[in-house]
């Protein structure tokens, strides 16, 4: 089998309805201060799986083909991913160039020579689920546990079960239901998995609890990446979209969460939409229903592209990705500092079938002006009533510039911040033309998202024309290539 025999094509030609498949949300990332992207969470998206019970997917392999350099005794188990803190190896050797261990460009097939070498390939990944941080965090493990220091073996404590408890800080401490640990941070570890639970979310791996400034808390799950991307797999592109799509979506999640490992002291990535949206194992919707956050499907998505990621000029990059760019997506580099050149604007009418690849809304005149007016006061004008709203000419495939003017001045903002600013939901992406009338500011856009990298509409419209799973990323990241990790120690 050559390497690419296990990314298949795409058989599944479904189409999903424009209803359940727009709740895709866009990633935000590390935007520039001030040019800040704001994607409040859209978490509605509904999986069409009903739960079921399944084993932990660790220790499994890829399932669909095995390399032979995919070294299984490396492999984390579930109990012990909590106690092994990530390895600043891993991510120093995945940020730092390595010539020679990448032989493959253009995104031809990733074969044994085009790997990199690393730790482990399924390292841990530590996921905010707190992106605000809480006086009180709900937790409950069904099924014996211990409470470790993170990073550290030294038992604190241990249970048969943990019924549902307010963890919360008390002076020093932090109290678990009724015991106190006299530390700022505590690690729940089950000793099977999924057995945590989070408010009404059980999530595999274990749980760590940090307390923080002003008496408040963070909780971040620890897992396997590859039970991670099982899950965001699902959580971020419906079920229904083509094979080759979800795999392409697999493998930039997964370079996404990878290139986000740089030894912060707590976490890597957040739950949410500002990183990638991760639902943990299953979830309690707003109407009680249990739904499945990761399911078979995601994990195929998972195991088939097992530890393959992108890269540029052989280093991992941030893959920023978009629900819809409405036409064409934006250089990275004019929204995102850290945005790579294969990060870089093509043109792409994939996305066409998006419930928003155009869409209207319209705000009254004093609320569009109230919103200029603050975000400009931060840089000391003072703007009145706004007259007009047009473009800027510029770059094509650039961030969109607007000029606005009260009659008095005229002042320059990005797409982003003028989306930022303005109530959440009513510019979809920062690429809108705008009329001005006497009561109201009518808007008209294309796309859903900030615009940049990967458009998840597209790779469904590029993965149903017959495109590849690498043929897509390739799309979206022109000069990148794919390479897979590989245990340094197998
Ligand atoms: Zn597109």
């Amino acid at each position: 089998m050559n390497g690419i025999a296990f990314l298949k094509q795409s058989r599944e030609m479904g189409l999903t309805s424009r209803a359940d498949s727009e709740e895709i949300t866009a990633r935000q990332g590390q935007a520039i201060p001030k040019n800040r992207t704001s994607m409040p969470g859209r978490s509605r998206v509904r999986l069409p799986e009903p739960f079921v019970n399944q084993p932990p997917v660790l220790g499994q392999g890829t399932g669909m083909d095995s390399p032979s350099y995919i070294n299984r005794r490396n492999i984390l188990t579930a109990a012990a991913v909590s106690a092994v803190p990530l390895s600043g190896l891993a991510w120093t050797m995945l940020t730092s160039s390595l010539p020679g261990q990448q032989s493959r460009t253009n995104n031809a097939p990733a074969g044994d020579s085009g790997s990199l070498l690393v730790d482990s390939w399924n390292p841990p990944v530590r996921v905010n689920l707190t992106p605000a941080p809480l006086d009180v965090i709900t937790l409950s493990i069904d099924g014996p546990y211990r409470v470790l220091a993170p990073g550290s073996p030294k038992i604190l404590g241990d249970g048969d079960r943990l019924p549902e408890s307010t963890v919360m800080p008390v002076g020093n401490a932090i109290r678990v239901g009724d015991t106190s640990f006299a530390i700022s941070q505590v690690e729940l570890v089950p000793v099977r998995s999924p057995a945590i639970r989070v408010g009404k979310t059980l999530y595999r791996g274990s749980v760590r609890i940090f307390r923080k400034p002003g008496n408040q808390l963070i909780a971040v799950n620890v897992l396997a990446l590859e039970d991670y991307l099982a899950s965001v797999i699902n959580s971020e592109m419906p079920a229904t979209f083509p094979e080759a799509a979800r795999q392409a979506q697999a493998i930039v999640a997964r370079t996404y969460a990878v290139a986000h490992m740089k030894g912060h002291p707590e976490f890597d990535v957040f739950a949410t939409s500002r990183s990638q949206k991760y639902l943990g194992h299953q979830y309690t919707d707003q109407n009680g229903r249990l739904l499945a956050g990761e399911s078979a499907s995601g994990r195929e998505m998972a195991q088939s592209t097992a530890g393959i990621v992108c890269t540029y000029q052989n280093q991992l990059f941030v893959t920023y990705y978009t629900a819809a760019c409405g036409g064409r997506t934006i250089n990275g580099r004019t929204v995102f500092t850290d945005a790579v050149p294969a990060v870089k604007s093509v043109v792409c009418d994939w996305c066409r079938e998006a419930q928003r690849y155009r869409w209207t809304g319209a705000l009254d005149v004093a609320s569009v002006s109230q919103a200029i007016r603050t975000e400009l006061k931060k840089n000391g004008s003072d703007f009145g009533t706004l007259q007009s709203l047009t473009q800027e000419a510029g770059i094509e495939g650039d961030l969109p510039y607007y000029l606005v003017s009260d009659g008095r001045q005229t002042q320059r903002m990005a797409g982003t911040i003028l989306r930022s600013g303005l109530p959440s939901g009513l510019l979809e992406s920062p690429h809108f033309t705008a009329e001005v009338t006497n009561n109201e500011v009518r808007f008209s856009g294309r796309g859903h998202g900030h615009g940049v990298g990967f458009c998840q509409w597209g790779s469904r419209g590029l993965a149903q024309a017959g495109r590849s799973t690498l043929e897509i990323l390739s799309y979206y990241y022109p000069g990148s290539s794919t390479v897979r990790l590989r245990d340094s120690t197998g």
